[in-house]
């Protein structure tokens, strides 16, 4: 059954999920709302990149935008020069589109816009960050400010969605053929695109998003778990996908059993390991999931987690009042080198986070080196080029090998 809050249910946002999986949706409304930093963060810098938008697509006088600019730099909680150059990043890389690649064409670009696109998804509705309307085209462009996970623009159906009201809000203006879709992530200096032709984008809407909407709604259909679920809230309690990653590691680790039984010396062979340490990472973050779930529903709401109890966790030592320590220990004759900690310069992320990335690499750049990497194991996949780690021990460079062991 549709829920009261059915407007934000099927968010565009979600869309990669509950399209997939369609009861996640209504599912995931019966999970407690949790905070996140970063989608604060992201909201800041959402309205922060309006505001530079609309100043140099003068929409805006200067004079408005150095009030509001300074209303916001004082005010925000996230705003530093780091978060203020990547979103320069953003707005410049959006005003390139329109200056440059829409070069002599007549294009109207809208910010922030509000677009429906409920004929195709129960009270669908979601705000486009940029529009820019065109004779026969709409382009998406949407901010990604997360640096986590890279979002590719390329089948997105977020922006499609997007694509679809804005389309509808501007039919008017606009005999749209084609719809263009950018995301720009600064953090990750990543920029995607993908276009998609008004009949094939239609069909895509009538023909499998209307449907497994309505299923959606109805918080019907079936559990699906895959690379979806990975921010679905119900990922630490769902059987879909607890079933699914204990088969998978059933599967996986039966194989590497028989394997391991074929050899026959004490130790596991290289290959073996190489496939433990394949399969680990699939499980890991699941793991964590599903101890974090349990973690807050047993402290929480009180479930019984059975065999596990609730403790005080190890706390260490506070000073209450560091004043007052410093006035004492300096009272009874102790240098200060014994009781305070020497003025030292920050860390280098820290710096860029004040100074501004670019002005602190211009200002500093020859004050800062790289020194090689401690040596790490990582699959073939990796970008970072292999290291001769054989060669560099037959020149006698060092001993790579690491010990861990506890019996010290
Ligand atoms: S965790 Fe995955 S399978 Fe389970 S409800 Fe969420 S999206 Fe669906």
């Amino acid at each position: 059954m549709p829920t009261p809050t059915g407007h934000v249910l099927l968010s565009p946002s979600s869309s990669h999920r509950w399209l997939i999986c369609t009861p996640s949706a209504m599912l995931e409304s019966s999970q407690p709302s949790t905070y996140s930093p970063y989608a604060e963060e992201g909201t800041e810098a959402h309205a922060l990149a309006e505001l530079k938008l609309s100043y140099m697509l003068e929409k805006i006088s200067v004079k408005e935008y150095e009030t509001r600019f300074e209303q916001f730099r004082l005010t925000s909680k996230f705003y530093n020069l780091e978060f203020n150059d990547f979103v320069n990043d953003y707005v410049n890389e959006v005003m390139t589109i329109v200056k440059e690649d829409y070069k002599g064409l007549n294009v109207n670009v809208y910010l922030e816009e509000y677009v429906k696109f409920e004929d195709i998804v129960p009270n669908g509705a979601g705000t486009s960050d940029v529009v820019i309307v065109g004779k026969d085209f709409i382009h998406i462009i949407d901010l990604k400010f997360g640096k986590g996970v890279p979002v590719s623009a390329i089948g997105n159906p977020q922006l499609r969605l997007y694509a679809l009201g804005a389309i509808k809000t501007h039919v008017r203006e606009c005999a749209c053929t084609e719809a263009k879709m950018t995301i720009i992530q600064p953090r990750l200096h990543d920029i995607s695109t993908d276009f998609v032709q008004i009949d094939a984008l239609n069909d895509w809407a009538i023909n499998y998003v209307k449907p497994r909407a309505e299923l959606a709604i109805a918080g019907k259909g079936e559990l699906v778990a895959g690379d979806h679920c990975k921010f679905c809230k119900m990922r630490g309690i769902c059987k879909a996908l607890a079933d699914k990653q204990l088969s998978v590691a059933q599967a996986e680790f039966d194989d590497v059993v028989v394997e391991n039984h074929m050899i026959e010396p004490a130790q596991m062979s290289p290959e073996v390991i190489a496939r433990i340490l394949d399969i680990a990472p699939k499980f890991i973050d699941w793991f964590k999931d599903v101890q974090s779930y349990a973690t807050n529903a047993a402290i929480n709401h009180g479930v019984q987690i059975p065999h596990y109890k609730i403790v005080e966790g190890r706390s260490t030592r506070i000073i209450t009042d560091v004043n007052a320590v410093a006035e004492t220990l300096r009272t009874a004759g102790f240098p200060e080198s014994d009781y305070l900690k020497p003025t030292e310069l920050l860390g280098i992320t820290t710096l860029e986070k004040n100074i501004g990335k670019k002005l602190f690499n211009n200002l500093c750049e020859q004050y800062i080196v790289k020194p090689a990497g401690k040596l790490t194991l990582v699959p073939e996949s990796d970008k970072r080029e292999a290291i001769d780690v054989k060669a560099k021990i037959l020149d006698g460079d060092e001993f790579y090998e690491v010990v861990e062991t506890d019996d010290q």
